[in-house]
């Protein structure tokens, strides 16, 4: 680096510092707290200043209630600056200049292969030098660790996994550790968690363990940049260098063959080296349809963990956890009822509760549930938009072309009898209604018919591929 360029980012360090504190002079603490605290430098590039947040939320929530602040914060601070742009990225810690060989995880935001050319022109990182540990540092959000997270039910083997897998690396039976399940329910966090007990001040101290973690799209991103800069050799040794790899949402390589290949090659270098290999996606790898059989097999050799989806005790408990750390009393009531509403995903349910404390804090208002309902009711609506069982028998009927009134009819023959399943099994899914109250929307029928009904569209569902398709697309029309 010339003495002119780090002349020039001491400067922006300096700057940015400046266009912070006087932000969260104008703004007070706790605003500053909950929403600005987390805000990264990303750089300048031309006229443009990027600023990056660790999610989506917020991001969206910096737009639009700091955007035209910041830009006029730094406009004043240096004419350089025209605009600032406001991205989700990497958590590169609170203390100034972002480690500029990182990008953040692009979230959303996908890349497509091949990469277009002149991505390593345009600033973004050159695998072959970036700072291994610099990097995995960036790469880690420190929010994410074994003492926070909540351990229930649905998580409990994940979890005991995890812990094993940070305990003792490599040992037979968790190599590799696969862990899936839907978006938002903890699968990164646990990753983080055992890179951090890794390479932390953990209980293995002085054992030194190199380990790298990475998105599936980052992977390919710096294989392709390795391909481009002539600098594979490098890439793959950096790789097969490290004792503990973790690649999270692994489904991103389906279809990009060329880097399963190198991921493929990696992987077995690193575990016939006696290395732990860590992975997540959002599918068993026997569901993983479209990634290559013998990368399947192979990922599935070792220990295979699910994150289920939350139960309401679950919920709950996360966001007890989350209220306590906050520091704010938020009454049970408010809790739970939140944990009613907000069935989809844990990161959304943070964000309602973010929201709610944070608008505690800057008004002085005591957290109620007539409180929350105000000031969460684009989110509450959102999750509110309910399917009724009536819908739900329109649909099922124009699908398999039989009358509405045979939803409720007496009628058993078979190309009757099956949509009214159907309907049934999803009125059970998409719906809040008791067993009893479904069976009475279906001509009064009995509570254990509709049980089986559900049990047998499962069944079905297992066996037959076609069949289950059908009711996904069922549940997909009827949820959107
Ligand atoms: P995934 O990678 O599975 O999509 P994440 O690990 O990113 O999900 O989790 C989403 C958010 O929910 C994170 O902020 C995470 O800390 C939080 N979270 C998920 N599960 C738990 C849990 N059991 N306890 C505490 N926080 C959780
Ligand atoms: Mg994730």
């Amino acid at each position: 680096m010339t003495d002119q360029r780090s002349l020039e980012e001491a400067q922006l360090a300096a700057q940015w510092n400046r266009v912070r504190s006087r932000l969260q002079s104008e703004v007070g603490e706790v605003e500053y707290r909950t929403w600005l605290r987390q805000m990264t430098l990303g750089g300048l590039d031309g006229d443009e200043i990027t600023v990056r947040l660790p999610t989506r939320f917020l991001r969206d929530w910096v737009r639009t209630h700091y955007g035209d602040r910041l830009n006029a914060l730094w406009q004043s601070e240096n004419r350089r600056v025209r605009r600032v742009d406001i991205r989700v990225g990497g958590n590169a810690g609170d203390d100034g200049l972002a480690e500029p060989l990182v990008v953040g995880e692009p979230i959303g935001e996908p890349i497509a292969e091949p990469i277009p050319s002149g991505l390593a022109a345009s600033g973004q990182p050159q695998a072959a030098h970036a700072d291994p540990r610099a990097e995995l540092a960036a790469a880690l959000d420190p929010r994410f660790t074994f003492d926070s997270f909540v351990v229930g039910k649905p998580n409990e083997f994940a979890y005991a996994c995890a812990r094993r897998v940070a305990e003792k690396p490599a040992s037979v039976g968790f190599n590799p550790l696969f862990l899936y399940g839907g978006v938002g329910l903890g699968k990164t966090h646990l990753m983080h968690a055992i890179a951090w007990e890794l390479t932390g001040d953990g209980p293995r101290g002085s054992v030194p363990v190199s380990v790298a973690y990475m998105s599936a799209e980052k992977f390919m991103y710096r294989f392709i940049a390795a391909i481009r800069n002539q600098s594979t050799m490098e890439f793959k040794e950096q790789l097969r260098s490290v004792d503990v790899l973790m690649i999270d949402d692994l489904q991103f390589l389906i279809g990009k063959d060329a880097t399963q290949e190198e991921f493929f090659h990696t992987f077995n270098a690193l575990v016939d080296a006696g290395k732990q290999i860590v992975v997540s996606a959002d599918k068993s790898p026997s569901d993983l349809s479209g990634l290559e059989e013998r990368v399947r097999t192979r990922l599935g050799c070792g220990m295979v963990a699910d994150l289920h989806a939350t139960t309401f005790e679950l919920r709950v408990s996360i966001l007890e956890a989350k209220a306590a750390r906050a520091g704010v009393p938020v009454p049970p009531k408010v809790l739970e009822f939140l944990a009613h509403k907000i069935t989809s995903n844990v990161r959304e349910l943070e964000g309602a509760l973010n929201r709610l404390i944070a608008h505690a804090n800057l008004f002085g208002r005591t957290i109620t549930l007539e409180s929350t309902q105000e000031v969460l009711h684009d989110i509450l609506k959102a999750h509110d938009r309910r399917v009724t069982i009536e819908e739900i028998q329109r649909k099922v009927a124009e699908h398999w072309n039989i009358r509405l009134t045979d939803m409720s009819s007496a009628r058993r023959a078979r190309n009757v009898a099956r949509p009214r399943q159907v309907a049934m099994y999803l009125a059970k899914q998409l719906t809040s209604r008791s067993l009893p109250e479904i069976g009475r929307k279906f001509g009064n029928r009995d509570h254990t018919t509709v049980m089986h009904a559900v049990q047998r569209v499962a069944e079905l569902m297992e066996r037959d591929a076609s069949f289950a398709e059908d009711v996904e697309l069922l549940r997909r029309m009827l949820e959107s």
